[in-house]
């Protein structure tokens, strides 16, 4: 049976090439951001795949169109990937911190992801796999922190893992099984040219751990070559 993806955060980066791949796989895709038409490398995805993907304007903080994506969206949907994500400011010290950066980066990191799940996990619990993921990063982890600052952005995914824990825990009863994951260092806009590993590479690891997702392990914080991060 065709497995039904939807995935948030597609114009660039991580979000592109899980739309790429899920694509050759055979999936049918739901590719949800903000400007579909501004993304050209997205445009020519959606030309070479037609009907099997479906581009959805989505901004995750816009509280409508999240509630929309359950008339958009019909079919039960196999895995949701709540993959969108901003950085927010980056360096600064303890004492440059500011209340609005910091409320805007946990609106797009932590609230929302919550927001698109609860619009959509009635279909994911209709769904034959049942899964949702959180992409979250080893920065929110505060077991690995050796390094401090990145006050905000840390804060931001170590609280989206404490909503992915309870999730799982709370979604265990309807089968639903929730990943929280670590995508590696990649080179995007995001992780910059430095990075330590493609996009392809990311994904391809990331599709391994969702697809090996069950029950059992779920709720765990896990990198995408599959070993476990410790909170
Ligand atoms: P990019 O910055 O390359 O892409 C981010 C994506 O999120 C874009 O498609 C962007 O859309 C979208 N987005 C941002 N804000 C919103 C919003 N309000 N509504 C809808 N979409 C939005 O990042 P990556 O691909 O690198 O990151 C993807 C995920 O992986 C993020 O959650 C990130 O935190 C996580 N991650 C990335 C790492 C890395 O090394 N790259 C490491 C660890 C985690 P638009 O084009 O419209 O701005």
């Amino acid at each position: 049976m065709q497995k039904v993806v939807v995935v948030t955060g597609v114009s660039r980066g991580l979000g592109l090439e899980l739309c790429r791949q899920y694509l050759s796989e055979g999936a049918k895709v739901y590719g949800c951001c903000r400007f579909p038409e501004q993304s050209q490398q997205l445009l020519e995805l959606k030309r070479n795949a037609g009907y099997q993907f479906e581009l959805v304007p989505l901004d995750i903080t816009q509280p409508g169109m999240i509630h929309n994506l359950q008339y958009v969206i019909e079919e039960p949907i196999d895995i949701l990937v709540n993959n969108a994500g901003i950085y927010g400011p980056s360096g600064l010290s303890y004492d440059e911190v500011t209340v609005d950066p910091w409320m805007e980066v946990l609106r797009v990191n932590t609230v929302a992801p919550m927001m698109v799940t609860q619009a959509l996990v009635e279909k994911v619990a209709e769904s034959h796999d049942k899964k949702i993921i959180m992409m979250s990063s080893k920065m929110g982890s505060v077991g690995d922190n050796q390094k401090g600052g990145s006050y905000i952005y840390r804060s931001a995914k170590a609280a989206l893992n404490a909503v992915g824990k309870s999730l799982a825990i709370d979604l265990a009863g309807k089968g639903v099984s929730v990943g929280i994951l670590h995508p590696g260092w990649v080179q995007t806009d995001m992780g910059g040219a430095n990075a330590l590993i493609d996009t392809e590479t990311s994904i391809r690891g990331i599709r391994k751990v969702i697809e090996q997702l069950s029950l059992k392990n779920s709720g765990q914080f896990i990198n995408y070559d599959g070993s476990v991060i410790p909170w």
